[in-house]
């Protein structure tokens, strides 16, 4: 196979694309790409997710409970860096609560 070699997208846009240009790869299928083109892909993984959202918001919150990712983030707090992002958060959420008072 070479680097301009084609094929056909198995997605609903069909077209003929260049494979290692236009197509992921992925060893479990036999070429070693997938068979429909990165455009065809990103469209259905954001469509899954839009389906699927309040499962993967609570996966993700799950995730972010687990003592790995809590140390990182206090970690991440002590570095400069993370001091300006927190005072930042502070800042927006003061902002926040200040219009959430007044309404
Ligand atoms: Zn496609």
């Amino acid at each position: 196979m070479t680097a301009f070699a084609r094929k056909t997208c198995n997605g609903p846009c069909g077209r003929q694309l260049s494979i290692a240009h236009s197509f992921y790869r992925d060893y479990r299928y036999p070429g070693g790409y997938m068979s429909i083109c990165k455009d065809c892909k990103r469209a259905s993984v954001r469509e899954n997710r839009e389906l699927k959202l309040d499962y993967y918001r609570a996966k993700g919150r799950q995730k972010s409970a687990l003592p790995y990712y809590r140390q990182r983030r206090r970690d991440y707090a002590q570095t400069p860096r993370g001091q300006e992002v927190m005072r930042a958060a502070r800042a927006r959420y003061r902002r926040w609560k200040a219009i959430e008072q007044r309404a």
